[in-house]
């Protein structure tokens, strides 16, 4: 029983990194929490093929530490520099040092599998602390529709589970926000695009362009950058952790985010005009 007088029953929507973290905190807070998860498995992330890499910084990471993460089973890198150089002319544009994360903040700054991340989520989600209550998982459970007034939510089959407090953490494609708000936010071009790729350092190592590059920088994020055509490249690059391959290296379509278009395909039309260093990244 909870030692808790005012335990509230919880609904939380989507077993995302957010829903997740939602349900653990409040669960620590002393409320009995129910997670609701549409897809089978509790990592099927829409995010996924995007962005197989997170990069954490102090504010989440001094937040998962307090509540028991395993850094070392999430194998993260480190990030200890960023550099920004111009895609067609190399020119360093801008240098950041990251070092002063754990000099000001107490963390470092750190690469890991966006997997990883929610898997250590998931591991503190089952370790019930000492008389709080076991957060339940419903999975392959999709919601809906919300009804605000009443706090009760629906699910495929038309049952209806009704809550003290709803928490809607359904992602950035969230169908849900639109019965609260009663309006549509479709999404929005910026005008620029961002590709981001996760090497191995040992890859970067073994090819004699890049090595050139890279062979005495920290780890840490370089961007290359051609602003008049609002282009970003990505690169993250780390000595340590389980950093996942190159996107290169793996036969699939990667399509935008947010707008259906074959990712790579943009990609490779920058190729031409882009210096061997960044044109060797994305093959
Ligand atoms: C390319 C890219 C790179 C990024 N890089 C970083 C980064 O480096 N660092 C960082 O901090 N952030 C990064 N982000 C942002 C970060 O990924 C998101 O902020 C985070 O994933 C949001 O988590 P979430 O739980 O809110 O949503 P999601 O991860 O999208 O999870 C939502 C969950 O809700 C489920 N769901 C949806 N609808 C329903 C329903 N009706 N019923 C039940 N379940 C439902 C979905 O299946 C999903 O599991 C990046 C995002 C992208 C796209």
């Amino acid at each position: 029983m909870s030692k808790h007088s005012t335990q509230l029953k919880v609904a939380v929507v989507g077993a995302g990194i957010g829903g997740l973290s939602a349900a653990i905190a409040l669960r620590n807070a002393g409320h009995a929490v129910t997670v609701y998860e549409k897809y089978a498995s509790a990592f099927t992330s829409t995010t996924l093929p995007l962005s197989n890499a997170i990069s954490t910084g102090a504010n989440i990471l001094r937040i998962i530490d307090k509540w028991g993460f395993d850094f070392k089973k999430s194998k993260a890198g480190l990030a200890l520099g960023e550099r920004i150089f111009h895609g067609e002319t190399m020119k360093q544009m801008h240098y950041i040092d990251m070092k002063y994360n754990r000099e000001d903040f107490g963390y470092d700054w750190l690469i890991m599998r966006r997997q990883a991340l929610h898997e250590g989520l998931l591991d503190i989600v089952a370790s019930t602390p000492d008389g709080m209550t076991p957060i339940e998982v419903h999975l392959g459970q999709e919601v809906m529709s919300l009804d605000c007034d009443e706090g009760s939510l629906y699910l495929q089959h038309g049952e209806e589970v009704l809550n003290d407090l709803v928490v809607v953490a359904d992602g950035a494609h969230s169908k849900l926000i639109h019965t609260i708000t009663n309006h549509t936010t479709p999404p929005l071009r910026a005008g620029r695009t961002a590709y981001r790729f996760m090497v191995p350092r040992e890859k970067i190592m073994a090819d004699p362009v890049l090595r050139a590059v890279y062979e005495n920088d920290e780890e840490g994020f370089t961007y290359y950058q051609i602003p008049e055509k609002g282009i970003w490249f990505l690169v993250t690059q780390s000595d340590e952790g389980d950093l996942p391959e190159n996107v290169d290296s793996h036969e699939r379509t990667l399509t935008s985010w947010l707008f259906g278009y074959d990712v790579l395909a943009e990609a490779r039309k920058y190729r031409e005009t882009t210096q061997p260093q960044t044109s060797q990244l994305v093959v």
